[in-house]
């Protein structure tokens, strides 16, 4: 796949800001639809496969996986002794990473954090600046939001609801799931609806115990519902079809594109149209204005190694470059005629912040698995999916909304969640013995869309690249620790049903951001004094700006969202077309 030039001197139907889900999915759509369209990425196009690599044994790696010496991962504690920006006090490494770039296989995805800057309140902030950004190491779980998410104020009051139905999306998640190949169970609930999915992945035994634990509580287990490929895709000829090796427990991506990554699900089949042009390198640091129209005239960027300054025309722009990289955008993209940032006249750009509260969870034992033979637990895309089942029915008298769990059971390379101590022989027969016994789950809950938690532009703080850095105001609040509290307990609750031995409970809450699931910083709704964009991800104010990523959302539901962005940003770019061929744009 090869890049072409940019033509400088040429107005392209729409330009696109980032390559992530977000962005890759505008990319296909729109020249699907025969667009002239120029994608811009921050980061590299990284030789995926030789970073990932897979099929790689820890014996053949020379750190067996873990990072180099020079480099450092910043850890849960680090988070919370240590304020942003990260980079002070982590001198004796040359680079330093979010949590999540702890292994030798994601540290040229995700940034430095010295080089990539934030300030303000702590936050455990992952960016993944590459083509396909995110897409490349993403978990993987794929979920719908139902209208407990859409109309969720009309149910309990807080917040406000979306301005589109189940109904207005459930057809794009339906095109979602067939170019790009979804497994999982259907299960009809009604809060979580289901996909078209391939085969499914099993359930090993003591999940099946869990399972059949909760049916009896009401409550429902599902097989992991993963963005891979489990029967392949006839019309990409970029992925496989999951076989089922194993590497997916670790954190970095399927170099065989089973799992769904923005590069070869959406961006190489976009270049194949001949309609798409692809920049990598490419800091976009503001979107233009026409002084005269008010529209968006096209954007500046820079090269990220050169720093040499371009500018590009665009008779549509396409803001794609995350939820808190877009709400930069817009921030920075201030003119005469938008003082406050572009698209920001209700002066919600930032805010409304929103994501998911992790920590809570629960090891058990299933005390019949001890000294069974061991079983290929790891060689599939993920283990089980525990939903929501909170205030659907019944009003908890603590808090609103709700939560699920993600969980897996099973031998794995490493055994995990072993609370066996010792060394020497003995000690590795007893880890041997007991290692496929083990069960484990930790919750992801919903965090409440605050105007008060937001991000604004630091007045000191710069980039490697001289472009003002974020500062966070960002909390969780008396919601989110009361749902954890409850997390906790339930999560005991669930396996000792399950009848199995707990070995751990935590309660512990984890540093805000850690879900890497942000949202909703320029949210969508039919009241532009309340609202950035409309139902179509159209601003308000600017009707040829687009920001299709997940700064749209209106809340963060407890369900993770990336499946969701994608759907949205497919019927935006339908919408868009449609409405740059008749002229109104
Ligand atoms: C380890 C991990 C596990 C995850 N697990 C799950 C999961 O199980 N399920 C789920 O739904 N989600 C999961 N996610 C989240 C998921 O990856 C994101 O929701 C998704 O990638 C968001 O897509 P995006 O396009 O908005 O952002 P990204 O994928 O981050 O892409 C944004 C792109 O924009 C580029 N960019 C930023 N600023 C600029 C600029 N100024 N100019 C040009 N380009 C720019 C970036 O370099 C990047 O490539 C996970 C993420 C990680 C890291
Ligand atoms: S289990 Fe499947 S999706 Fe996961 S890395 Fe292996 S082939 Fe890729």
């Amino acid at each position: 796949m090869t890049e072409s030039g940019i033509d400088l001197n040429r107005i392209y139907d729409a330009v696109v800001v980032g390559s992530g889900a977000a962005g890759g999915m505008a990319a296909h759509v729109l020249t699907t639809h025969g667009l002239q369209v120029l994608l811009l990425e921050a980061g590299k196009k990284l030789p995926i496969e030789q970073e990932l690599r897979s099929m790689q044994w820890p014996y053949e790696n020379p750190y067996r996986g873990e990072l180099p010496p020079d480099r450092h991962s910043l850890s849960f504690n680090e988070y919370t002794i240590r304020k942003p920006p990260y980079g002070p006090g982590f001198e004796k490494s040359k680079h330093l990473h979010s949590y999540i770039g702890d292994t030798d296989y994601v540290k040229n995805i995700v940034v430095d954090e010295r080089e990539n800057p934030f300030t303000g309140t702590n936050y455990a902030w992952v960016r993944a600046r590459c083509l396909g950004g995110k897409t490349n190491i993403w978990g993987r779980l794929a979920l719908r939001l139902s209208d407990y998410d859409f109309k969720a104020k009309s149910r309990d009051g807080y917040g406000e609801d979306w301005p589109i139905s189940y109904s207005d999306l459930a057809p794009y998640y339906d095109k979602v799931d067939l170019y790009l190949g979804i497994t999982g169970v259907k299960e009809n609930l009604p809060y979580l609806p289901d996909s078209i999915f391939q085969r499914p992945t099993k359930l090993n035994c003591a999940e099946v115990t869990l399972k059949q634990g909760l049916q009896k509580m009401g409550r429902v287990l599902t097989q992991y519902r993963a963005g891979v490929t489990s029967d392949g895709l006839k019309h990409n000829q970029y992925r496989s079809r999951c076989f089922g090796r194993g590497a997916c427990e670790r954190k970095g991506g399927c170099d065989i594109h089973a799992a769904f990554d923005s590069p070869t699900g959406l961006i190489y089949p976009a270049m194949d149209t001949g309609n798409l042009t692809l920049r990598t390198n490419a800091v976009v640091r503001e979107v233009t204005v026409d002084p005269k129209t008010g529209k968006a005239s096209g954007v500046h960027f820079m090269d990220s190694e050169t720093m040499k300054d371009y500018t590009v025309r665009a008779r549509v722009v396409i803001v794609a470059a995350s939820t808190l990289e877009s709400a930069r955008l817009l921030l920075l993209s201030k003119s005469r005629l938008y003082p406050n940032g572009l698209a920001n006249s209700s002066g919600h750009v930032g805010h409304n912040f929103c994501e998911h509260v992790m920590g809570p969870g629960v090891v058990g034992q299933a005390k019949d698995l001890v000294g069974k033979a061991p079983t290929l637990d790891d060689g599939r895309p993920g283990g089980f999916y525990l939903t929501r089942f909170r205030n659907l029915t019944e009003k908890h008298p603590k808090f609103i909304r709700g939560y699920g769990f993600e969980g897996g059971s099973g031998a794995r390379m490493f055994p995990e969640g072993t609370d066996r101590h010792g060394f020497g022989a003995s000690f590795k027969e007893e880890v041997r013995q007991n290692q496929g016994s083990y069960i484990s789950m930790g919750a992801f809950g919903e965090v409440l869309a605050r105007f008060e938690n937001y991000v604004d532009l630091d007045p000191v703080v710069k980039d490697k690249w001289g472009i003002p850095a974020l500062r966070f105001h960002y909390k969780f609040g008396d919601n989110e620790h009361r749902m954890a509290e409850d997390m906790k307990e339930t999560a005991q609750e669930m396996f000792e049903a399950a009848g199995f031995k707990i070995v751990r409970v935590s309660s512990r809450v984890l540093t805000e951001g850690w879900s890497i699931h942000e949202l909703g910083t320029a949210r969508m709704g039919s009241d532009p004094k309340t609202s950035v964009l409309n139902q179509f991800q159209q601003s308000h104010d600017v009707k040829n700006l687009f920001v299709v990523d997940g700064s749209a959302f209106v809340n963060a539901s407890c369900q993770n969202p990336t499946w969701t962005i994608m759907s949205l940003c497919w019927r935006s770019c339908d919408y868009l077309a449609d409405q740059l061929g008749k002229g109104n744009l």
